[in-house]
């Protein structure tokens, strides 16, 4: 027993386990007979209620079942093609598997089958290709796999649907009471109405109905979100309670001259993002907070202004970038802004000559340097400062959690602000930044029209190119961008390097074209990019190295090739290259998607220009993913809960979370009740 008690038993000792089975489960992470009570179905089937072969909906997904009449194994040019006839009460069904061979040996005639997939047409026939199916042993008929809602697992190399469906079975029905200890307090239960733990977990896997269903996932998504949500409020009341920060004296004075610099007027975003650094810089409470705001809000302009806050107050800052490019741009933005107003900027970057660099510590150690902007070279040890009252990060993304802690762990600890470009949509934000408060930048400037965004098909591509032609002789600039550098083996991916001489030569022979992209040496991506925010340069090709933060307002038209291999939230970034300044832009998607997925990603961007509605349903897309890919793809931290679609049980989660939180005081937050460690300890890892 551990010191909380909540040990379970291991795995290997349920029955129809053993060691052999046990190491599978190991190999993705199940060890005790909780955790696999914790491995969720993927999706469920209702195997009480086949659809019978004259019903079949055409393009649907369904679940069918008949007996296989005849097998056939036919190559069509060098493919293995197995095709299997199976009939019903009603009618016949064809069924076709491509490229698995192995499953030859698997079917027989007499044998009962059920199948999930979709029919379709195919040369003329209605046919199902590649079905996930299962043979129906007799002695099966009334059991955890027929005859009721039936639950489809994740698979891995090594499990099968039955041996999973069966062992989960013996677990569910022999184990659950003591694998499984409902800790949540009873009249959080009681009072949003949710299901007793064991009893869920039971619905979760074999299911009375589908309303009970939803219900047993409700109560499991609460935990994930409970736990969660209790763990972050349990870590900022720490940092709040353990570390002091220097309240920033300096207000209203710093205001008036900063607006007096600005060639502009704030937007109203702007002014109240201000307002909340003003209050939290004024505190000894240090500042944790997150500004985010789509491409081209303006964000520099805050950072700035809380640069000026830490000057006028006797304090250092830093800036902190995640590329060269980047931080030289931010750090000529700053200048020009804050120097006429006396505040004196450095940079600080790998690039820099020893000597100078020599020079920059020396003077950040005394003091004389207040704001400094760089990258990762700021992170070295030797880089001290006198006193840091204010770390900035721009997209905060590239920095792990570790780097900015190492600026964060001194005393007093500096205020902190993250940005972010990515519009996180708000609920997400709440779980993956929840330890941060936030400031959300909605409005862009004033005269910013919106990108008109197309989706172009092959055939199309010449007239995109003349148009851009017309557009250029008028001395507007534009982006060409690429998704890969060097041509691969896979040879319809169109390679940046390649296509920028084709382009040059072919295509744009009477413009000017440069070539940026994460191979080419600082220096020259350097002359590049000057070059062309000066003008020298018509159109930029480039691969995704652009994404972040580059602002050339005269830039106003944009392709983008091979699009369908860009994520939505990343064409997003990259479109936000373009629509910086007051004439119209356009940005062109090149490609063919042959996903449905990938088309719906598409065409959402042609109609959505708002980050925040564009990650909404980026999530959703990609949220109804396979379950485990999900996992993999590190940005979730929850088996079932869904941020965007489950936003009503966070939400619920979230503020009992912070009630019972807010009660605690001293000791508790150190050592919090025991119930409570118990219950964090329980929840399976990774969430
Ligand atoms: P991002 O939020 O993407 O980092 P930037 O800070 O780079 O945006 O700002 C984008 C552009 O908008 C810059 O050229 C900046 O000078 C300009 N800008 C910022 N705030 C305003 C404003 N209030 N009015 C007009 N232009 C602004
Ligand atoms: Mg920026």
């Amino acid at each position: 027993m551990n010191a909380a008690g909540t040990e379970t038993a291991e795995l290997r000792y349920l029955k129809g386990v053993g060691p052999k089975r046990s190491l599978v489960f190991q190999k993705i992470g199940i060890h005790t007979i909780r955790d696999i009570l914790y491995l969720f179905p993927r999706r469920y089937e209702d195997r009480s209620n086949f659809v019978s072969f004259d019903k079949l909906p055409i393009g649907e997904p369904v679940t069918c079942r008949g007996e296989v009449l005849d097998v056939k194994f036919k190559p069509i040019r060098g493919m293995p093609i197995l095709e299997v006839l199976l009939g019903d009460d009603v009618g016949t069904l064809r069924v076709a598997w491509f490229n698995q061979p192995y499953l030859r040996k698997l079917f027989l005639p007499g044998q009962q089958l059920i199948l999930y997939g979709k029919v379709e047409f195919f040369q003329k026939y209605l046919q199902m290709a590649n079905p996930e199916f299962e043979l129906v042993e007799p002695s099966q008929e009334d059991s955890a796999h027929i005859g009721r809602i039936t639950p489809i697992y994740p698979l891995t190399e090594g499990l099968f649907q039955r041996s999973l469906r069966t062992i989960l079975k013996e677990a569910v029905e022999h184990q659950l009471g003591q694998a499984i200890v409902d800790l949540l307090p009873l009249d959080v239960r009681t009072r949003l109405n949710l299901m007793p733990l064991d009893e869920a977990i039971r619905q979760m896997h074999f299911p009375v109905s589908f309303a009970i269903l939803e219900q047993a996932r409700r109560r499991i998504v609460f935990d994930e979100f409970y736990s969660f949500e209790l763990q972050l409020f349990l870590k900022v009341k720490t940092i709040k309670s353990q570390f002091q920060a220097s309240a920033f004296t300096a207000k209203g004075a710093a205001m008036d001259d900063f607006k007096n610099v600005l060639p502009f007027s704030l937007t109203p975003s702007q002014e109240k993002a201000i307002q909340d650094l003003v209050r939290d810089l004024g505190q000894t409470v240090p500042m944790n907070r997150l500004l985010q705001g789509d491409v081209g809000s303006g964000k520099t302009v805050v950072a700035a202004f809380a640069f000026l806050m830490a000057e006028r107050s006797g304090m250092q800052s830093v800036f902190l970038i995640p590329t060269e490019i980047l931080a030289e741009q931010h750090y000529r933005t700053l200048t020009k802004l804050l120097e006429p107003l006396g505040v004196h900027i450095e940079l600080l970057t790998k690039s820099i000559e020893p000597e100078k660099r020599a020079r920059l510590i020396a003077e950040l150690k005394q003091g004389k340097i207040p704001v400094i902007v760089g990258t990762h070279a700021i992170l070295q040890d030797d880089v001290q400062f006198q006193k840091l009252g204010l770390i900035v990060i721009d997209e905060q993304h590239k920095f792990g959690v570790h780097q900015r802690n190492q600026l964060l762990l001194r005393t007093p600890r500096p205020h902190q602000l993250v940005m972010t470009a990515t519009p996180i949509p708000r609920t997400l934000a709440l779980t993956v930044y929840g330890d941060l408060d936030l400031s959300i930048m909605k409005e862009l400037p004033k005269g910013r029209q919106p990108i008109k965004t197309y989706w172009i098909t092959r055939k199309k591509q010449s007239e995109v190119f003349e148009h851009i032609a017309s557009r250029i002789k008028k001395g507007e600039q534009a982006y060409i961008v690429f998704p890969i550098i060097e041509e691969t083996e896979k040879a319809d991916i169109l390679a940046a390097k390649k296509e920028y001489e084709r382009l040059k030569k072919s295509v744009f022979p009477n413009f000017k074209l440069g070539l940026v992209h994460g191979k080419i040496d600082r220096e020259t991506r350097e002359t590049v990019m000057r070059a062309f925010s000066r003008k020298e340069i018509d159109i930029l090709v480039a691969t995704s190295v652009i994404e972040v933060g580059v602002d050339q307002p005269n830039a106003t038209m944009m392709i983008i090739e091979n699009a369908e291999r860009f994520g939505l939230a990343q064409l997003h970034q990259l479109r936000g290259r373009i629509g910086r300044g007051s004439l119209e832009s356009e940005c062109f998607l090149f490609g063919e998607p042959c996903t449905e997925e990938g088309k719906m990603r598409l065409r959402l961007l042609t109609k959505l220009t708002d980050g925040f509605q564009i990650a909404d349903e980026d999530l959703k897309l990609r949220g109804q993913g396979d379950l485990w890919g999900v996992r993999q793809s590190g940005d979730a931290f929850f088996r079932l809960a869904h941020p965007v679609l489950d936003e009503p049980i966070l939400l619920e989660a979230r503020k009992e979370a912070q009630a019972l939180v807010s009660g605690f005081s001293g000791d508790w937050i150190k050592n919090p009740p025991l119930w409570l460690q118990k219950y964090l300890e329980q929840m399976p890892k990774n969430y």
